[in-house]
């Protein structure tokens, strides 16, 4: 399995949720109760490495955004 890039907002490591809705359902979200939360939302879906793959676009993409501010 890959590994989660630390959270774009604040770094921290983040978290995997999973519950049961018509299958299981899993979802990456920021550990840190005080970051801000994405305006799309986090990722989730039934495909665990989905979900993961879309936490590390969005990841990728938020850094390229804080790099062309500089
Ligand atoms: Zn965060």
């Amino acid at each position: 399995m890959s590994k989660l890039k630390p959270c774009p907002f604040c770094g921290r490591t983040p978290i995997i949720e999973r519950w049961s809705s018509g299958g299981l359902m899993y979802m990456v979200k920021c550990g840190n109760p005080d970051c801000q939360v994405p305006a799309e939302g986090y990722p989730c879906g039934h495909d665990l490495n989905k979900v993961f793959e879309e936490w590390s676009r969005r990841a990728d993409d938020e850094q390229k955004r804080n790099e062309y501010q500089i």
